[in-house]
């Protein structure tokens, strides 16, 4: 992706070196509570990187469900030498989200604009180890979220390494895509979805509003791939960005993350879709550049 030397949000909200919070359980905008097994060969490390993405790559919005024990806070980070991010050092990938976030609020203020509305650019959190949203105290084993009662993005960038090489997800739009996907979930909040679903999913047995949660991740990732494509319009994209993205979809599936952390899989228990249906809705997203292509809550997925 070509993005050095473009525009950066401003939206950025850099709350790193502020100090821890305390163990606090996050409510509200909280994780899903995820079993994590220690056995089998893959360890420990992997299996806790692979539960903290299972949860955290756009965390169920609203979710009444807190995060889990404190235990898995101080053994989840794993020390980088290199930095995070693009592969360079710690500013370089401050300036990259920046420019990133500055891209959506383009394509999605455009987009807004062309249907009538306005839209409201969310703010993103930088932060390290804990961090206190509008929907409760998290943790950095949350991964990357949005809260929709403070309409902000959380990352700590520290999970672009994990994105790299734990998930053999690399590449800067990979990197992006995480971004665009958690804005994804804003655009939702905006047009009422996040509302909507969240009331559906109190009403119905755990099976039943993890389907709904798929819908509404699945959507989340089809509108990450509206983005792509305007960038693309834009003429911001190189060689091999779109499948960067693709294959951290990919990695991140439900099915593929389950097979690999606890060597079964439960579709049941599936909260954002498997490896196919994430790549298919971002490349439909992608594709077509066509939001009504997202309606992701009639019909098969
Ligand atoms: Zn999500």
């Amino acid at each position: 992706m070509e993005w050095r030397g473009r525009r950066e949000s401003s939206n950025i909200e850099d709350r790193r070196g502020s100090g821890g919070l305390g163990g606090g359980l996050g409510r509200g905008g909280g994780g899903l509570r995820i079993p994590i097994r220690a056995g089998g060969g893959g360890g420990i490390g992997l299996i806790i990187i692979l539960a903290i993405l299972w949860i955290g790559f756009g965390i169920n919005p609203l979710s009444v469900i807190g995060l889990d024990d404190g235990s898995q806070q101080t053994t989840s980070r794993t020390a980088s030498n290199n930095g995070p991010g693009v592969g360079g050092t710690a500013d370089e990938t401050d300036n990259f989200v920046a420019v990133v976030l500055g891209d959506t609020e383009t394509v999605w203020g455009n987009r807004f604009q062309q249907m009538g509305q306005t839209y409201r650019n969310p703010t993103l959190v930088l932060f390290t180890g804990q961090v206190s949203s509008g929907c409760g105290n998290a943790s950095a084993a949350t991964g990357p979220f949005y809260c929709p009662l403070d309409q902000k993005l959380y990352l700590d960038t520290r999970f672009f390494d994990q994105l790299r090489s734990d998930l053999q997800a690399p590449g800067d739009f990979a990197q992006a895509y995480v971004i665009a996907h958690e804005v994804g979930h804003h655009v939702q909040n905006l047009e009422g979805t996040l509302e909507r679903t969240t009331q559906q999913r109190q009403q119905v047995s755990e099976a039943e509003a993890n389907a709904i949660s798929v819908r509404v991740e699945l959507q989340a990732d089809c509108y990450a791939g509206i983005w792509a494509h305007d960038t693309q319009q834009a003429g911001y994209l190189e060689d091999g960005d779109v499948e960067e993205a693709l294959n951290a979809a990919s990695r991140i599936g439900d099915d593929t993350l389950q097979r690999q952390s606890q060597g079964t899989v439960v579709p049941d228990s599936f909260t954002h879709g498997t490896s196919a249906q994430r790549v298919s809705w971002f490349r439909r997203g992608a594709s077509s550049g066509d939001m009504a292509q997202c309606d992701t809550f009639s019909g098969q997925l």
